[in-house]
C-alpha cells in the first residue's frame, strides 16, 4: 500500500497570500494600488458567496477591491456600459464578472467576456489570452489550471516526460490546464465524455487531473499507483457536504499524491486571481 501525502491547498494557498500581501505593501511605497473590481449581476447565493470570499481575500492581501453589484434584470447594454466603464478606469487593474449570469443574460456571455479588457482580464477567460496562453507568450491565466499546476509542482518540480491525463475539455479549466502541461513538457492526453474506456487511459498517467462534476467518478483501479491526482470537481451531495470527483477514500492509499475536497484547488483558484491581480498593476504601471 502507498502512503498518499495529502496536498494542502489551504496551507499552499496561506503561503503565497503571505508572499502576496508582502508584495502588495511594497508595491505602495511607489504609489502602485493593486484593485480588483468584481461585478455580480442577479442574486445567486452561491455567486454572492464567492464573491465575498473573493473580497475577504483581497482584505487579507492588501488588494483594493471594488464590488458592482446589478439587480438581476439589469440589461445587456447596461452591463456592457460597467464593464466599459471599469475598462477605461485606471485605477481598475483586474475586472471580474461573476458567472454564471442570470438567465436572461446567459446568451451574452461570451460577449461580456470579450468586453473586458484583456490586460484586465484577470479570470484569463477573454479569447485574446486563451491565445496567448496556447502561443505561450505572456498573458492572463485561468485561476484554476494555474493554480492546480502550483499544487502538481509541489510534489514533482520537474514534469518533463512525465504522461498528465486531463479528464474534461472545458475552456474555463481543462483546455487551459492542457496547455500550461505541455508547456511542462508533459506528454498529455485530454479526455472527456466521449473518451473510451476513461479508466484504462487514467490508469497510464503519472498525473491524473479530473475537472468533470460528477461526484466521486475517479475510483482507485482508475489510478497507477504512486500517482499525483488533483480534484478539481466540486459538488454538493445530498448530506449537504462538498465532495470532488474522486473518491478520495477509495483513492487514498494508490495515489503518491492526492488534493483533498474542500480544501485543495478551491483557495488556490482566488489566490491565483490575486496573483493575476497583482500581475495586471505592475504591468499598468
Ligand atoms: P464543464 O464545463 O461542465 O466540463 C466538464 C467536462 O467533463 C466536459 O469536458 C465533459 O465532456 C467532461 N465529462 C462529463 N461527463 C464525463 C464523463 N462521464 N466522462 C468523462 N468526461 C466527462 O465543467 P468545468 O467548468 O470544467 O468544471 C468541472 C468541475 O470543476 C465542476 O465540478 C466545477 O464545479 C469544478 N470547478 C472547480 C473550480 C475550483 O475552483 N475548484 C473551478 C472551476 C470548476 P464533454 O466536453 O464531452 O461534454
Amino acid at each position: 500500500m502507498t502512503t498518499t501525502d495529502i496536498i494542502s491547498g489551504k496551507e499552499i494557498s496561506g503561503r503565497i497570500k503571505d508572499e502576496i500581501a508582502a508584495q502588495v505593501t511594497e508595491l505602495n511605497t511607489r504609489d502602485i494600488f493593486p484593485t480588483l473590481a468584481v461585478i455580480l449581476v442577479g442574486d445567486d447565493p452561491a455567486s454572492h458567496v464567492y464573491v465575498g470570499n473573493k473580497i475577504k481575500a483581497c482584505e487579507r492581501t492588501g488588494i483594493r477591491s471594488i464590488e458592482k453589484k446589478l439587480d438581476a434584470d439589469v440589461s445587456k447594454d447596461e452591463l456592457l456600459s460597467v464593464i466599459a466603464e471599469l475598462n477605461d478606469d485606471p485605477a481598475v487593474h483586474g475586472v471580474l464578472l461573476q458567472l454564471p449570469l442570470p438567465e436572461a443574460l446567459q446568451p451574452y456571455t461570451n460577449e461580456m467576456i470579450d468586453a473586458i479588457s484583456p490586460d484586465k482580464d484577470v479570470d484569463g477567460l477573454h479569447p485574446l489570452n486563451a491565445g496567448r496562453l496556447v502561443a505561450e507568450l505572456d498573458g492572463m491565466v485561468p485561476c484554476t489550471p494555474q493554480g492546480s499546476l502550483i499544487l502538481i509542482k509541489e510534489k514533482c518540480a520537474d514534469l518533463s516526460g512525465k504522461h498528465a491525463v486531463v479528464i474534461g475539455r472545458s475552456l474555463l479549466f481543462g483546455k487551459p490546464m492542457a496547455q500550461l502541461l505541455l508547456q511542462q513538457n508533459c506528454t498529455v492526453t485530454m479526455c472527456h465524455s466521449r473518451t473510451q474506456d476513461l479508466p484504462a487511459m487514467c490508469r497510464q498517467a503519472d498525473i491524473l487531473v479530473a475537472a468533470v462534476g460528477r461526484p466521486k467518478m475517479v475510483k482507485k483501479d482508475w489510478v497507477k499507483d504512486g500517482a499525483i491526482v488533483i480534484d478539481v470537481g466540486i459538488n454538493r451531495q445530498e448530506n449537504g457536504k462538498l465532495c470532488g470527483d474522486v473518491d478520495f477514500d477509495d483513492v487514498q492509499g494508490t495515489a503518491g499524491a492526492m488534493t483533498p475536497v474542500p480544501g485543495g484547488v478551491g483557495p488556490m483558484t482566488i489566490t491565483c486571481l490575486l496573483q493575476n491581480t497583482v500581475k495586471a498593476a505592475i504591468k499598468a504601471a
